[in-house]
C-alpha cells in the first residue's frame, strides 16, 4: 500500500488543461486557441532569426562556460533588460536605483518580487484585476500575499470599466500593492488609454499605493517596444517606487527557455543596493541561481545593434500578423452575416480576444468543432491562421446560432 494512497487527483491547469486535451484528439482540423503562443501562418512555432543567430554565436564562441550564474543572474542581461522596459535614458538607472535580478520568466519574477514583499513590505494585500492571468491569484496567494481584485472589464462594453476601477482603487487598503498588466491585458485584450492610465497613476501615486507591472507582451501590443513600456515609464518618471517582472516568452519566442527579469525601482541607489541583497536571499534556497543559456541569447540580442534592430522587425511581424488575424475573423463573422457586435475583435490588444463566449458555447465549439480554447471564451489569435480563420468563424456562428 502506498503512503501516498490518500493523494487525489488534481484537476488540469484551467490553460495548460486545454493543450492536454487537444493533444489527446484525433481529428486533422483540430485547433489550439489556448495557450498564449505565437504560430506562423502556417501553424508553426516560431523561432526567431535573431534567435538564431545569437545562438550560433555563443556555440562559437569556445570561451563560454557553464559555469553557476551569481545568484541575481547574468549581469549584462540585467542591465539591458532594465534599459528596454525604462528607457535608455530613463533618470531611474542613471541614479543606480534600480535594482534587476534575472528571473524564471515572466511567472518566476512575479514570484521572486512577491516574496519579497512578504517579507519586507508593510501591507500585504495585493489587489489584481478582475479578469486576470488565471495563475496572478495562485502565484501571489502562495508567496504569503492575500489577494484581493478591482473592477476591470465591463462584458457590457466588452471594454473597461474605468470608474469601476477608479473606486476599487481608491478604496483600497493603504499601501496596498496593485497589480498592472503593462499592455495587453490578459485575459481581455483590454488596456487603458494614455490618459486612464494618467489618471489611474495619480490615484496609486496619491494614496500611497505600490504599483507591480506585469510586463508579458512588450512590442506585442502595438509593435513598438517603446510604445508598450509607456505605462510603465510614466510611473518611473514621476519618481516614486515601483515593481516590474519582465518575460521574453512571447517578445523574443523563448517560451521554454524561461528568462526574464524583476525589477525594483527604488527611491535612491542606498534602498535599492539593500533591496537587491535581500532578494538574493529570496533567490538562493528557492533555485539558487537561474540558468545561462536562455539570458545570454537575450544579451547578445540586446547588446548588438544590428542583431536588436532585426528583432525588433521580427518582433513587429507577428504582431502585425496578430493584428492581420484580428481582421480576418471579424470579416469572416461579418460575411456569415453572425448575429451580435463583434467589432471587440479588432479593438482588443495583444495575443489574446475576449471573445464573450460562454463556457456552454466554448463546450459546443470543442465537441462540435475540435477548437480547443479556455472556458473564460478567450482565444489566442497567435494561434490562428488565414487557413483556419473560416474553420474558427463557422463555429463561432453555429455556437451562437
Ligand atoms: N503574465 C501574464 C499576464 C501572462 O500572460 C504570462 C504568460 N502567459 C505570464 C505572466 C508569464 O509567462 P512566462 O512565465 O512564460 O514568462
Amino acid at each position: 500500500n502506498s503512503v501516498f494512497s490518500h493523494v487525489v487527483r488534481a484537476p488540469e491547469d484551467p490553460i495548460l488543461g486545454v493543450t492536454v486535451a487537444y493533444n489527446k484528439d484525433p481529428s486533422p482540423v483540430k485547433l489550439n486557441l489556448g495557450v498564449g503562443a505565437y504560430r506562423t501562418d502556417e501553424g508553426k512555432p516560431l523561432v526567431l532569426n535573431v534567435v538564431r543567430k545569437a545562438e550560433q554565436q555563443l556555440v562559437n564562441d569556445r570561451s563560454r562556460v557553464k559555469e553557476y550564474l551569481p545568484i541575481t543572474g547574468l549581469a549584462d542581461f540585467n542591465k539591458l533588460s532594465a534599459k528596454l522596459i525604462f528607457g535608455a535614458d530613463s533618470p531611474a538607472i542613471q541614479e543606480n536605483r534600480v535594482t534587476t535580478v534575472q528571473c524564471l520568466s515572466g511567472t518566476g519574477s512575479l514570484r521572486v518580487g512577491a516574496e519579497f514583499l512578504a517579507r519586507h513590505y508593510h501591507q500585504r494585500t495585493i489587489c489584481i484585476p478582475q479578469p486576470t492571468w488565471g495563475n496572478h491569484p495562485k502565484v501571489f496567494t502562495l508567496a504569503g500575499l492575500s489577494v484581493k481584485t478591482y473592477r476591470y472589464y465591463d462584458p457590457a462594453t466588452r471594454g473597461l470599466n474605468f470608474q469601476g476601477l477608479l473606486e476599487d482603487l481608491g478604496s483600497a487598503p493603504s499601501g496596498a500593492i496593485v497589480l498592472l498588466h503593462a499592455c495587453a491585458h490578459n485575459p481581455t485584450g483590454v488596456d487603458p488609454t494614455p490618459q486612464q492610465w494618467e489618471n489611474i497613476r495619480q490615484l496609486i501615486r496619491s494614496k500611497g499605493l505600490l504599483p507591480f507591472f506585469d510586463s508579458a507582451y512588450q512590442g506585442f501590443a502595438s509593435g513598438s517596444l517603446d510604445s508598450d513600456a509607456q505605462p510603465v515609464r510614466m510611473f518611473v518618471a514621476d519618481g516614486g517606487e515601483l515593481l516590474v517582472a519582465q518575460s521574453y516568452a512571447k517578445n523574443m519566442g523563448l517560451y521554454g527557455e524561461r528568462v526574464g527579469a524583476l525589477s525594483i525601482v527604488c527611491r535612491n541607489a542606498d534602498v535599492a543596493g539593500r533591496v537587491e541583497s535581500q532578494l538574493k536571499l529570496v533567490i538562493r534556497p528557492m533555485y539558487s541561481n537561474p540558468p545561462i543559456h536562455g539570458a545570454s541569447i537575450v544579451a547578445v540580442i540586446l547588446k548588438d545593434r544590428n542583431l536588436y534592430n532585426e528583432w525588433t522587425i521580427e518582433l513587429k511581424a507577428m504582431a502585425d500578423r496578430i493584428i492581420s488575424m484580428r481582421r480576418q475573423l471579424f470579416d469572416a463573422l461579418r460575411a456569415r452575416g453572425t448575429p451580435g457586435d463583434w467589432s471587440h475583435i479588432i479593438k482588443q490588444i495583444g495575443m489574446f480576444t475576449f471573445t464573450g463566449l460562454n463556457s456552454e458555447q466554448v463546450a459546443f465549439m470543442t465537441k462540435e468543432y475540435h477548437i480547443y480554447m479556455t472556458y473564460d471564451g478567450r482565444i489566442s489569435m497567435a494561434g490562428l491562421s488565414s487557413k483556419t480563420v473560416p474553420h474558427l468563424a463557422d463555429a463561432i456562428h453555429a455556437a451562437v446560432t
